[in-house]
């Protein structure tokens, strides 16, 4: 079976992530690989898509994935982007019901966001790079811009991710990150040129900069690097496979 959480119950939205557990990948893609580009079985890989499709009630000609390019754009997904992948993004956001926004991660810190005023939803992959050009504050922006979205009423959900138990970072990572205000929160230092790196307080400190308050932060805090029985970890395995963040607006109807 399929073992997304359900994350988010406003009644507009639903949003899951998506554990290693419960598809048909076998080896290190063992089992629920949902992406075609770490070079698993293309058969598995679209059965384990039907599964996350059908757990949803909804067909996988229905996902829109960002190409993840470890930058801070952030695109509108338009109906028309339906079965596609927005290239140039690692970042999505809509307000077309039934649409269904897609994030692939192992280790990275996948983002879900729901306006429940709108209503629309957004989507980011968020790594180091990403994160250091303020990513999340971005797809906020563009959330305000495209359907007058405020921080405010936002609520959001930071998946599983690597911990600041296993992340470490060296200089030009800390070089990068370091003049943001939430460097001293999320990193510490471990030796000359390491650090250990919280990716996901990272992201949650710019979300509470941006003006979402913060008991409208859900963070699931297991980290993929300390459990390989549940999740993918590309720091610890290298070739693996990729768990998914995935939101929608409800369908109308
Ligand atoms: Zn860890």
């Amino acid at each position: 079976m399929l073992r997304a959480r359900d994350v988010e119950a406003t009644g507009c939205a639903r949003a899951a992530f998506t554990t290693r557990l419960g598809g048909v990948s076998r080896g290190r893609f063992a089992a629920f690989n949902l992406s075609y580009a770490v070079g698993d079985d293309a058969r598995a890989v679209a059965d384990n898509r039907r599964r996350l499709a059908r757990a949803w009630g909804c067909g996988p000609e229905r996902l829109v994935e960002a190409a993840q390019v470890h930058g801070n754009r952030v695109a509108v997904a338009t109906p028309e982007a339906a079965g596609t992948v927005v290239p140039g993004a690692d970042g999505l956001v809509t307000d077309e019901p039934g649409l269904w926004l897609i994030v692939y991660v192992a280790d990275c810190v996948p983002l879900l966001v729901v306006d429940p005023d709108h209503p629309a939803v957004g989507a980011l992959h968020a790594g180091w790079r990403g994160t250091a050009a303020g990513a999340a504050s971005v797809l906020l922006e563009v959330m305000g811009c495209a359907y007058g979205t405020r921080p405010e009423r936002v609520r959001a959900a930071l998946g599983p991710a690597i911990g600041g138990c296993c992340y470490e970072v060296d200089a030009p990572v800390a070089a990068a990150m370091s003049p943001s205000p939430w460097w001293p929160a999320a990193a510490r230092r471990t030796g000359p040129e390491r650090w250990r790196l919280d990716l996901r307080e990272a992201v949650r400190r710019q979300l509470r900069a941006a003006g979402v308050p913060e008991a409208s932060i859900e963070t699931i805090g297991a980290c993929t690097m300390c459990r390989p029985d549940a999740f993918f970890s590309h720091r610890r395995d290298r070739t693996t496979g990729r768990m998914a963040g995935c939101i929608r607006v409800h369908p109308r109807g």
